[in-house]
């Protein structure tokens, strides 16, 4: 067994704390990481709080995690020891059915394997990247190129390929006018890739405080989400909106800023159910759908991307001691825009 050490939460209403406990030895496939960075997305909260019903304590949160490789298992090609790696959300899948087969792993349809809070094909439960290294199969572990800041690297693996993989799937790119609504974690990444890729974005957002931001990060409109006569002029005109947003809001003054046919993507996960009105979809043909991460391939494809063009997230890195009150901003929509664990400071006081 290896010895870990992280921080849990050891039930839904006590906060993080120092936890020690095991991982497997690395198997034949498997890849053994020494983390360096974590970040901190809006998941990990709805976890340990048990927003979704479904948490399994202890539970170290953490999908977003670039480490070193310090071992590697006999049957391991594509790594070795020293390489600096990368782990996002999930860490195993069937790898038979159509879903694996297209290398779409995310929709397995026997299920996937989480990266914490998930028993494993050993029947282990999985523990995430607040924490000192981590064991997993090499199907799940990404290269990852050492001209990017790691810090700044480590949101791409769950906020980063959340907002790339629908964008590609609806090919957002010159000509089309894309929404992205809320500006946090995910949807900083998905406002950078949406311009990336040479459409025109319009940010929506709830904080007048971040206006000079989006424009920085490459809006070409900004709109106050709050603003009823500012969102009436955006009517009937998206070609696709990306809906980034944490907590339930009304999703049909959205939807009716869609032109026909015109894509409505969530990829947002709050707690309860929104209430829709039907005729904002089908007076003008428009689809609500959604999206989760992306598959393993596509995943390597946007961290070269991003590697290639230079995107990285825009990170304010924390001392695992302030997790807590990290949690608390992120609730607040507090940060700017994403929160990066240093695990260097594990263990320090
Ligand atoms: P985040 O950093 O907290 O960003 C969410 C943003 O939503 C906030 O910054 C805020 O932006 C806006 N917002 C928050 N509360 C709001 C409210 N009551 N009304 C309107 N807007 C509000 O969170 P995140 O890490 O980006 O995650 C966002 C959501 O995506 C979470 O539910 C998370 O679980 C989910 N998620 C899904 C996937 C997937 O695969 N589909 C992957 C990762 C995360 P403004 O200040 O700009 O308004
Ligand atoms: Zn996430
Ligand atoms: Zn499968």
């Amino acid at each position: 067994m290896i010895q870990s050490q992280g921080y849990a939460a050891q039930q839904s209403t006590t906060p993080l704390a120092p936890f020690s406990f095991t991982r497997r030895d690395p198997k034949e496939r498997d890849v053994v990481v020494e983390i360096e960075y974590c970040g901190v997305c809006h998941s990990d909260i709805h976890s340990t709080r048990n927003e979704w019903g479904n948490a399994i304590y202890p539970m170290v949160p953490g999908h977003e995690i670039i480490g070193r490789v310090t071992a590697i298992g006999s049957g391991v090609s594509r790594f070795k020891a020293g390489d600096r790696v990368g782990v996002g959300v999930i860490v195993d899948s069937c790898r038979t059915c159509a879903s694996c087969r297209n290398n779409e792993e995310q929709y397995c349809e026997v299920g996937v394997t989480l990266t914490y809070g998930a028993y494993d094909r050993y029947g282990e439960l999985t523990q995430g990247g607040y924490s000192n290294n981590i064991v997993v199969d090499e199907h799940f572990v990404h290269a990852i190129s050492t001209k990017l800041d790691p810090a700044g690297v480590a949101p791409l693996l769950c906020a980063g390929i959340t907002t790339y993989s629908p964008l590609r799937h609806w090919q957002v790119g010159p000509g089309k006018k894309v929404g992205v609504v809320g500006l946090g974690g995910l949807g900083h990444m998905g406002l950078k890739f949406a311009h990336s890729f040479g459409a025109h974005v319009v940010q929506f957002t709830t904080s007048e405080s971040k206006i000079a931001d989006a424009k920085r990060l490459g809006a070409d409109e900004v709109v106050i989400s709050k603003n009823a006569d500012a969102m009436k002029k955006e009517a009937n005109s998206f070609d696709f909106i990306l809906d980034t947003v944490s907590a339930v809001h009304d999703l049909n003054a959205y939807l009716s800023l869609l032109k026909r046919d015109g894509v409505y993507c969530q990829v947002g996960l709050p707690d309860r159910p929104p209430v829709i009105n039907m005729g904002n979809l089908l007076f003008k043909r428009r689809s609500l759908s959604g999206s989760i991460i992306g598959g393993m391939a596509e995943t390597q494809q946007m961290l070269d991307y991003c590697a290639d063009h230079n995107i990285v997230s825009d990170v304010e890195i924390i001392p695992i001691q302030r997790i807590n009150e990290a949690f608390e901003r992120v609730v607040k929509a507090d940060v700017k825009y994403r929160f990066v664990i240093d695990m260097a400071s594990l263990g320090k006081r």
